[in-house]
């Protein structure tokens, strides 16, 4: 199924805005449509999933951004936000099923800690991928999907 990507993220971001308006959010300028071979409803709940992240886990007035790019045909989705970061020993944990970084904290925001398990999986079901940088004051989770065309039938 052929999926525009700018789409997607467009109507995300609106959802997004309307529903966190203590978090401004930036859609950065990229190409007006780029073509993937995706299920759109689950893209959009990987990219609900970073963006509600990027508001519950920072605090309000941080500013979170979306841009979307392609190189040699793979599409790449960033969502940034300028929030504390994540410190590096959690970084390749916060995929886990039901890891939080602070216990106690994410708790009472009431995170169950499936959100990013069950976005690395949608993702992966794509042939794709999905990794993370951060620091204090910038972490970005890249959303990664191989290009449009035919399925690759020798794949195991
Ligand atoms: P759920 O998504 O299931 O409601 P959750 O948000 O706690 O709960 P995940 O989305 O899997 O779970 O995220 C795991 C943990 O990673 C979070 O609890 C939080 O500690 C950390 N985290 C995720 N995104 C960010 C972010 N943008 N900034 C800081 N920490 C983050
Ligand atoms: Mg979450």
């Amino acid at each position: 199924r052929e999926t525009d990507l700018v789409e997607v993220v467009q109507q995300a971001a609106d959802a997004f805005r309307a529903s966190h308006p203590d978090h401004p959010l930036t859609v950065r300028p990229g190409p007006a449509t780029l073509t993937a071979r995706v299920d759109p409803q689950r893209i959009r709940q990987v990219l609900d999933n970073l963006l509600t992240n990027a508001a519950v886990h920072t605090p309000p007035g941080t500013e979170v951004s979306v841009a979307v790019s392609a190189r040699d045909g793979t599409a790449r989705v960033r969502v940034a936000d300028a929030g504390p970061g994540i410190p590096a020993a959690d970084r390749e944990r916060v995929f886990d099923r039901f890891y939080r970084v602070d216990k106690a904290r994410s708790r009472d925001r009431g995170g169950s800690g499936l959100g990013l398990a069950v976005a690395a999986s949608l993702v992966r079901a794509h042939g794709g991928d999905i990794g993370l940088a951060s620091e204090p004051g910038a972490t970005v989770f890249t959303v990664t999907l191989p290009p449009a065309g035919p399925p690759d039938l020798t794949d195991p």
